[in-house]
C-alpha cells in the first residue's frame, strides 16, 4: 500500500477547491478537510455572539467559548462542520457570513486558533484540505500542493448558481462584489496572506471539466507517489 500524502489546495474564492478536494479524498480514502468551513463558523459565532472583533481580549474570551470538529454525516455522505455540538454546514454558507469572513480571517489569533486544529488534523497524513494557506502556512511540507484559479466570470457563475438554489433573492452583483472583496482581503492581508506556494501546481479550470481536473489531480498524486517510492528503493 501507498504511504499516505497530504494534499494541500489553495487558491482564490468559488474556483471550485472544494469540489476537487471531496473527489479527491473520496477516490484515495482520504480525509477531505474544509478549512474555509472553520473560519465561516467562527465567523458565525462572533456575530451571534455580539464579538467585537476589533477588541484583541474580546476575540480571546470568545474564542475559549469556539469548539470546532467535523462529523461524517450519512446524508450528505461528507464530512460537515460543528460548531459547540451544533452542525452549521449549511448556515456558513449565507451571505451574510460571506460578508465578514474575511475580515475575522485577518485577525492573528483566529488564525493561530485554526491553524493548529487544521495541523493536528493532518498529523496522521492521509487527508485533502483547501483554503488560503495550507500550502504556505498549514502544511508548507505537504507532498502535493495545487493552486486553482479560474476566471472571474467563470467563477460568480459557478458560485452565483450555487447561492440562488438557496436564497432566489440574491443577485449576481452581490455574488461578484463578494468574491471580488474577499479576494482583495485574503491576497493582501497581513498573516498568511494567499499566496501560491513555489512548489504548487497551478490549476486553471476556467474551460476544464471536473471530470478533466480531477483525472489531472489524480495524475498528479500517482506521479508524486512514484517518485516517493523511487526514492525509498
Ligand atoms: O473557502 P471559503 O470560501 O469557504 O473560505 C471563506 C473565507 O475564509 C475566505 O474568503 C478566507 O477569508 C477565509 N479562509 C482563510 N484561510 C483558509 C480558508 C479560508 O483565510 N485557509
Amino acid at each position: 500500500m501507498s504511504k499516505k500524502i497530504i494534499i494541500t489546495i489553495d487558491g482564490w474564492s468559488a474556483c471550485g477547491k472544494s469540489t476537487l478536494a471531496k473527489q479527491m479524498a473520496k477516490k484515495l480514502g482520504y480525509v477531505y478537510i474544509d478549512s474555509g468551513a472553520m473560519y465561516r463558523a467562527i465567523t458565525l459565532y462572533f456575530l451571534r455572539n455580539h464579538t467585537d472583533w476589533t477588541d484583541k481580549s474580546a476575540v480571546k474570551d470568545a474564542l475559549k467559548q469556539v469548539h470546532l470538529h467535523f462529523e461524517f454525516t450519512e446524508k450528505s455522505q461528507q464530512s460537515e462542520i460543528i460548531l459547540n455540538d451544533e452542525n452549521v454546514e449549511y448556515v456558513i454558507r449565507d451571505l451574510v457570513i460571506a460578508e465578514k469572513v474575511s475580515e475575522v480571517a485577518t485577525i492573528a489569533d483566529v488564525r493561530k486558533f485554526a491553524v493548529k486544529q487544521q495541523q493536528r488534523m493532518g498529523s496522521q497524513k492521509g487527508i485533502v484540505m483547501d483554503g488560503r494557506d495550507i500550502g504556505t502556512t498549514v502544511f508548507p511540507d505537504a507532498e502535493l500542493k495545487i493552486f486553482m484559479t479560474a476566471d472571474i466570470p467563470v467563477r460568480v457563475e459557478r458560485r452565483f448558481k450555487e447561492m440562488f438554489e438557496k436564497n432566489p433573492n440574491i443577485t449576481i452583483e452581490e455574488v461578484k462584489s463578494n468574491l471580488e472583496m474577499r479576494d482583495y482581503i485574503d491576497s493582501n492581508r497581513e498573516v498568511s496572506p494567499l499566496r501560491r506556494a513555489d512548489d504548487a501546481v497551478l490549476l486553471d479550470n476556467t474551460d476544464v471539466t471536473m471530470e478533466q481536473q480531477l483525472s489531472f489531480a489524480l495524475k498528479l498524486v500517482k506521479e508524486k507517489r512514484a517518485a516517493m517510492a523511487m526514492q525509498d528503493a
